[in-house]
């Protein structure tokens, strides 16, 4: 397979998109454009879903009740601490939204 841009032979690659989940795609060494297959994409993306979906338990944090991220969390979204992240209510539940 050749680059739609500059025509160069692609290498095959495999990147990590996190948590250890790796997605193979088609690399050109000369120009940088990078081919992902959409099903390879999309599985890749369930496995991580599933990977880093988390159970927590509600804690008490002083007068109130919190949860505590687990480290794969924090090292995945490289959350720290003061960090603002938006709370979105859901159907079943909350979506935690963290944009840095
Ligand atoms: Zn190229």
């Amino acid at each position: 397979m050749k680059c739609q841009q500059c025509k160069t032979n692609l290498e095959e690659i495999k990147f990590d998109i996190g948590y250890g989940i790796n997605v193979e795609s088609k690399h050109c060494k000369k120009c940088g454009f990078n081919v992902t297959d959409d099903k390879k994409m999309k599985t890749a993306l369930i496995a991580f879903k599933k990977q880093s979906a988390k159970e927590v338990r509600v804690v008490r944090i002083g007068t109130g009740l919190g949860i505590r991220f687990p480290n794969e969390v924090v090292k995945g979204l490289k959350l720290k601490k003061g960090m603002d992240v938006l709370l979105m209510p859901e159907e079943k539940g909350l979506k935690i939204i963290c944009e840095s």
